[in-house]
């Protein structure tokens, strides 16, 4: 039994040391006699793993003293939902940042609990561009202005942040999280959902500024206040043990690694390999995203012949690769290229395109 190359876009291939450490754990973690999952939450072992974690996270993303971490569940989604019954008062307004199918969803579900307004959106381009920051009509009253820095279908990403004046930013990182170094102090809130870089799906992490923390409550319950779980190490009730435990092995990966500017400098490598193969196609492989926001976590492309697609995506699939086939919004491929993809999979990916290339050209 060998292991795939995997390049799902999410949950996604997790760093193989992770995958067996926690294997190794899985009986018997540190000495209690039960794996992680079978241990109380409130118990000292676990309450232990939980706040390891969160200092690992802390130290590895610099995060300053006035912010918050919070393990949550729900998925990205819910908080699509919940950041504005959290953020602003009723009635109130944000401004969203349209890139792409995920922060198209993310302004919808806002809509139900405040007036969401698009202040950019590159829609018009089939997302394929990001809307110039000179053009964006953002709102000095607005209670946050959200956005999404990598747009995980397209492959679409931020390279800088964009800087919106005195207004909170917040960020879904859900696919770009840990990618490479952050600095976190220019956002009021982050949020990943856990299944991409960080650790099994059910989990979502966020990191909050204390003063976005103290706006006064909205008539909500309490379990979907963030200021109750903040006050509740999050856990209002019982957090995604597991979830957590595994993302606390992968911080220490991580750490292990070389830190975050490892990550960055292997990622702006990997992805580097995948553009330079699909440039150098002659046009068998197009990737038609905007130069300058390509996405260093999500590379798609697309064949010159769609007839093709099924072809490769059997041959890549019998040569051991899973997970290149691209979101049903845009068809193509996607190579998700994130942290636990180790370069020998991204070189085995390349040849492996260049080959068929040559095979089928
Ligand atoms: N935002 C982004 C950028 C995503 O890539 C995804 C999908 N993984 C989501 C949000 C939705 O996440 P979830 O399925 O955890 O709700």
């Amino acid at each position: 039994m060998s292991r795939a190359w995997n390049f799902s876009a999410g949950p996604a291939a997790l760093p193989e040391a992770v995958l067996k450490r926690a294997q190794a754990e899985m009986l018997d973690w540190n000495g209690t006699g039960a794996s992680v999952m079978e241990l109380s939450h409130r118990g000292k072992p676990f309450m232990q793993l939980a706040a390891a974690a969160e200092q690992r996270l802390r130290q590895l993303l610099a995060i300053p003293s006035n912010y918050k971490v919070l393990f949550l569940q729900g998925g990205a989604t819910q908080h699509f939902a919940q950041i504005p019954m959290n953020l602003a008062p009723e009635g109130g307004s944000a401004d969203y940042i349209v890139t792409g199918v995920f922060s198209k969803k993310a302004v919808s579900e806002a809509a139900f609990h405040v007036d969401a307004r698009v202040a950019a959106t590159s829609e018009a381009t089939d997302f394929l561009t990001l809307p110039p920051r000179a053009g964006w009509q953002l709102n000095p009253e607005a209670s946050y202005v959200h956005y999404t820095p990598n747009e995980t279908i397209r492959g679409l990403e931020f390279h800088e942040i964009p800087d919106v004046g005195e207004v909170p930013l917040v960020a879904d990182m859900s696919s770009n999280i840990l990618g490479a170094p952050l600095d976190v102090s220019r956002f009021g809130l982050i949020y990943a959902g856990a299944q991409k870089n960080i650790g099994p799906s059910g989990l979502v992490l966020m990191i909050v500024r204390d003063d976005l923390l103290a706006r006064p409550p909205r008539s909500i319950a309490r379990i979907l206040r963030y200021a109750e779980q903040a006050a509740n190490d999050s856990m209002l009730n019982t957090p995604n043990t597991w979830g957590w435990y595994v993302a606390g092995l992968t911080f220490e990966w991580i750490e292990g690694q070389g830190g975050l500017a490892a990550m960055g400098e292997r990622n702006a490598r990997k992805s580097a390999m995948v553009y330079d193969a699909i440039d150098g196609s002659d046009g068998f492989y197009r990737n038609d995203v905007e130069r300058a926001a390509r996405s260093r976590m999500n590379v798609s492309f697309v064949l010159h012949d769609s007839a093709l697609d099924s072809v490769f995506l059997a041959e890549s699939e019998a040569a051991g690769f899973i997970g290149l086939k691209g979101h049903k919004a845009v068809g193509g491929m996607r190579a998700s290229l994130y942290n636990a993809v180790s370069q020998p999979a991204v070189e085995a990916l390349v040849q492996f395109m260049r080959d068929f290339a040559a095979r089928h050209g």
